[in-house]
């Protein structure tokens, strides 16, 4: 089925959507993008996604902003249009199309904004079944990593260098510290703690990663805020990845060296389960 995908307030069938090759997200990558998950035909987080898109065009100074109301309008009738039940809608908003200039163009143009659905298995799969082996690479990107841009190459990069190697993914890893994965949040537990650093320029702050922290606070866990380096990783009890995407999915093997048993973590799982749990119970 071809899918029916939205462009600046119009649905069509996916090959007949088309932007300018002077958009400045084709240009210059100066756009903003957020994924939210789809589990039987409801979104998780939408508010959140929303809060963190609004956030992202301010510290780019983009002159208009979105209204969440019809963000929420044609992110449902996608679902509905594209019949999905489990998968994401990705949001993609450019600053607009001007001539090419690198000064920002003058605050009149319009937005360009494009949203399509993706069939994903989620809830099930092999990476959550027997983890994810990730390899480190040094953190090359810019340090503005709390803003969700579509500049995306480097960590495109580092994922395919970690696939060629034979691993699923990679962390990076700046002044020592694992700052997160390609398109993830990376953490530790480690002596009945767990770890996630905490978000400052250097990382995005997953949407999933907020929602994971309340989780971890309602099982009973006590969270550090604390970065943490590769040897911590490696001697960890368990070391899991969270996004829209993977949820909460176990690392068990990092660099080649298996952390503990090299079997996805019990805690992990938890997290998990109690994860999805409430991101149904509050989808919309
Ligand atoms: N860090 C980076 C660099 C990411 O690209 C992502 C996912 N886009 C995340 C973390 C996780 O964010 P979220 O939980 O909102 O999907």
């Amino acid at each position: 089925m071809n899918r029916i995908v939205y462009l600046n307030g119009h649905f069509s069938d996916e090959k007949d959507a088309k932007i300018s090759i002077f958009d400045r997200s084709f240009l210059f990558s100066d756009s903003v993008y957020e994924v939210t998950t789809v589990l039987d035909g409801k979104m998780i987080d939408f508010d959140n996604h929303m809060k963190r898109l609004d956030r992202s065009m301010s510290e780019l100074k983009f002159p208009k902003m979105l209204n969440h109301d019809s963000i929420k309008k044609f992110h449902k009738d996608l679902i509905v249009k594209n019949e999905l039940k489990e998968g994401i809608i990705y949001l993609h908003v450019s600053r607009g199309v001007a001539d090419r200039s690198f000064n920002f163009p003058p605050k009149n143009i319009d937005l360009t904004v494009v949203a399509f659905t993706q069939e994903k298995k989620l809830l099930k799969n092999d990476e959550v079944a027997n983890g994810i082996r990730v390899m480190t690479v040094e953190d090359k990107r810019w340090k503005r990593c709390d803003i969700k841009t579509t500049q995306l190459l480097y960590p495109s990069f580092a994922k395919a260098q970690a696939s060629e190697k034979g691993f699923d993914d990679a962390w990076m890893l700046r002044d020592g510290y694992i700052s997160e994965g390609t398109s993830n949040n990376a953490w530790i537990i480690k002596s009945g703690n767990i770890l996630t650093r905490e978000a400052d320029e250097l990382i995005l702050n997953g949407i999933t990663r907020q929602s994971v922290i309340n989780c971890a606070k309602l099982l009973g866990y006590k969270i550090s805020y604390k970065g943490f380096t590769l040897d911590d990783a490696i001697t960890a009890d368990e070391a899991f990845i969270t996004s829209a995407t993977t949820f909460v999915t176990p690392v068990v093997n990092i660099n080649g060296k298996q952390i503990k048993d090299g079997k996805p973590g019990k805690f992990t799982g938890q997290l998990r389960e109690e994860y999805i749990k409430n991101s149904l119970k509050t989808a919309i």
